[in-house]
């Protein structure tokens, strides 16, 4: 495994992290959850994400319980607040009511004393930055979490965010949490060079686009019975790559991956750390060896030639 700096800040995180949405606590038995993440400490990873709303907490508990034998010191776990975990008013966003309640209660179902690194799950329109931005550097004070970031803002919020910080001489945030993959690319534009510019490095989600950038999924094929396209308490969003532009595109780089000697799975990871900005992809796992095909992406290198041949099929 290799480790990166989160942003501007002293954290190393792997650069493969292993999350826990749609899998730990739901779709995956808890047995193979634990396997999933044991064999993702084995082989280095030290980065865990997820979330106080996937599954109304049980993924926090799954991840907690999985870790629990492991030096706390030896992890970084990450948690994220904001979408509604009851139906009262106050059960949701990002005031400092919601925030404080909600690290309490996700440090509780996690089993731990601190979070790592406590995330803005997404920006919230109704709350003055300012009070949320209190709120988390309270909670560093308090040393109930060490580090704060976000996911899912926009440049211009992150500018914003991060110059009240600045003026305010708060904990900065160190870390912003976009989706990002070789279908996916609006950060490239704006959110990349503003995260640099203001220290934050990004941890990307879905950077297989949830699978598919592994080529099991064919055009005009059958979808895998054991897949997350295939149980449709999971296949909500995945859907929404089936068409067949994406799938032929995602086959044609599926021969390029194979001709280079690697799996698909692997190029899509090393193309999305090429990316300095990225500090690490967070991946998804049903099963143990997928983290084992995955992780291998560490150790390529892609070179300039592959590069742009890798843009001739993305932009035909
Ligand atoms: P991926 O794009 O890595 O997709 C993961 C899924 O792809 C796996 O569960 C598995 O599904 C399949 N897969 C992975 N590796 C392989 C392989 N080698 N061969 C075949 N299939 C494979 O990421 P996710 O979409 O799961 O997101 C990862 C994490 O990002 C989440 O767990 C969460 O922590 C975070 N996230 C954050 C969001 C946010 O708003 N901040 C939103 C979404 C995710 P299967 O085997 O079932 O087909």
């Amino acid at each position: 495994m290799k480790y990166r700096y989160l942003g501007n800040s002293g954290l190393r995180v792997s650069e493969i992290a292993l999350g826990s949405w749609l899998t730990y606590g739901k779709a995956v038995e808890d047995q193979t959850a634990e396997a999933c993440i044991h064999k993702a400490y084995e082989l280095g990873i030290n980065f865990f994400d997820t979330a106080n709303a996937y599954e109304g907490g049980q993924a926090e508990e799954v991840l907690g319980q999985a870790l629990k034998s492991y030096d706390r010191s030896s992890l970084v776990v990450a948690t994220k607040v904001f979408f509604p975990m009851g139906a009262g008013p106050n059960q949701r966003g990002l005031s400092r009511k919601h925030i404080i309640e909600q690290c309490d209660a996700s440090l509780k179902r996690l089993g731990m004393d601190y979070i790592d690194l406590y995330q803005c799950h997404r920006f919230d329109e109704n709350v003055p930055v300012e009070e949320t931005l209190l709120a988390l550097d309270d909670l560093v004070r308090q040393g109930k979490i060490l580090y704060a970031g976000v996911s899912e803002w926009t440049a211009a919020q992150i500018e914003k965010a991060t110059g009240f910080a600045k003026n305010w001489r708060l904990h900065p945030l160190i870390s912003n949490q976009p989706i990002y993959n070789m279908i996916e690319r609006y950060i490239e534009e704006e959110v990349i060079p503003v995260s640099e510019q203001n220290g934050l490095g990004q941890i990307v989600f879905s950077p297989l686009a949830q699978g598919v950038l592994t080529g099991k999924y064919k055009p005009g094929g059958e979808i895998p019975a054991d897949s997350r396209a295939a149980n449709e308490t999971t296949n909500m969003v995945i859907s929404s790559y089936f068409d067949e532009r994406v799938l032929t595109t995602v086959s044609k780089m599926n021969d390029f991956a194979q001709d280079h000697g690697m799996k698909l799975s692997q190029l899509a990871l090393a193309w999305i750390l090429r990316q300095p900005n990225v500090s690490s992809a967070i991946i998804g796992a049903s099963r143990p060896s997928q983290i084992e095909e995955n992780v291998k992406a560490v150790d390529i290198k892609l070179t300039d030639q592959m590069l742009s041949e890798m843009e001739q099929i993305l932009e035909p």
